[in-house]
């Protein structure tokens, strides 16, 4: 079925991961433990499943986790207090406040709240604007867990023609700002796009990050190309528990693909060892 080659964001990520170990406990030996305070207000269960993902691993690597779960009546302020204390905490050296925040939170007001030197995340203005200007201080991890996989197929962005599908502020926007630092021509494509199939027909590096279940259908797909399929979308099969699918058609791309990511076990785990490097970084940045 498929001649493509399978971009294995599992082993990838096991293996920064011990690349991570390493520096955690370099940190240590300074006196640093890396610290990660994360904030999961409300009771989404993909919300609680990522979060507890992330602890997971993060106590894997040694970095510390500082857990505040808080009810999804909480209000504005109270989250802005919190934040400002794990501001001010410098045993504190990453915050994470998982989205989404519950309606009636401003999440806009949260985010700016945040340190930016403690942003992890990288969802802070400061931040956004920084990876504008092509000196990132902390990128947002799902783009740069993608970036490292199109490197892992050994794919050179430059001069390349690369279709970002999606337009949000913490994927489309800075994949395609690094892709963009990284040489490529770059385009986006969102939901007012006149002919999404002729976009990805011509691309030589697809991202798909929409939220919609094998909308690229694979035939769409160019030969050779490298597909990175940010998507996870859970679909009631049928079974006994529901599906998750990409945003591309998986087989049928994989058959004209050069190299492609598989939903689960492509961007997913790129995307937490990210995570995990930014707390390292900031953790790093306070050793004397
Ligand atoms: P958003 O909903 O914020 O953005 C989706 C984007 O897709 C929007 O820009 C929207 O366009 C665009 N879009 C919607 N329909 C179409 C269409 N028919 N054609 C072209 N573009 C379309 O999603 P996120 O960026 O937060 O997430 C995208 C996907 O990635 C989701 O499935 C999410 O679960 C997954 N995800 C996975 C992560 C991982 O670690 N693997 C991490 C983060 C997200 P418009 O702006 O015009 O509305």
């Amino acid at each position: 079925m498929s001649g493509a080659t399978i971009l294995d964001g599992k082993a990838l990520s096991s293996r920064l991961l011990a690349q991570l170990r390493e520096r955690v406990e370099a940190c240590q030996a300074r006196g640093v433990t890396p610290c990660l305070a994360v904030v999961l207000v409300g009771d989404d269960p993909a919300s609680n499943i990522y979060v507890r993902s992330k602890e997971r691993k993060a106590a894997k690597v040694g970095i510390a986790t500082r857990d505040h779960r808080l009810p999804a009546t909480t209000s504005t302020q109270a989250l802005l207090d919190l934040i400002a204390s794990l501001n001010a905490d410098d045993s504190v050296h990453g915050i994470l406040v998982q989205l989404p925040l519950p309606d009636g939170v401003d999440e806009q007001r949260v985010l700016l709240a945040v340190d930016p030197r403690k942003d992890v995340d990288g969802f802070h203005p400061d931040n956004l604007g920084l990876l504008m200007l092509g000196t990132p201080r902390f990128v947002a991890c799902t783009p740069q867990g993608c970036m490292r996989l199109i490197e892992l197929a050994g794919v050179d962005p430059a001069g390349k023609r690369a279709l970002v599908v999606g337009r949000s502020n913490i994927v489309g926007k800075p994949v395609a700002q690094l892709l963009l630092h990284a040489n490529a021509t770059v385009t986006i494509a969102h939901s007012r796009t006149r002919d999404l199939e002729a976009e990805v027909r011509r691309a030589d590096i697809i991202v798909a990050a929409v939220g919609r279940p094998e909308l690229i259908r694979g035939e769409w797909v160019r030969e050779g190309a490298c597909v990175i399929d940010v998507g996870m979308n859970r679909v009631d099969d049928g079974g006994s528990k529901p599906k998750l699918l990409g945003d591309v058609e998986y087989a049928a791309a994989a058959a004209r693909a050069g190299s492609i990511t598989p939903v689960p076990g492509g961007v997913g785990p790129m995307t937490i060892a990210c995570l995990l490097a930014n707390v390292v970084t900031a953790a790093e940045a306070t050793c004397s």
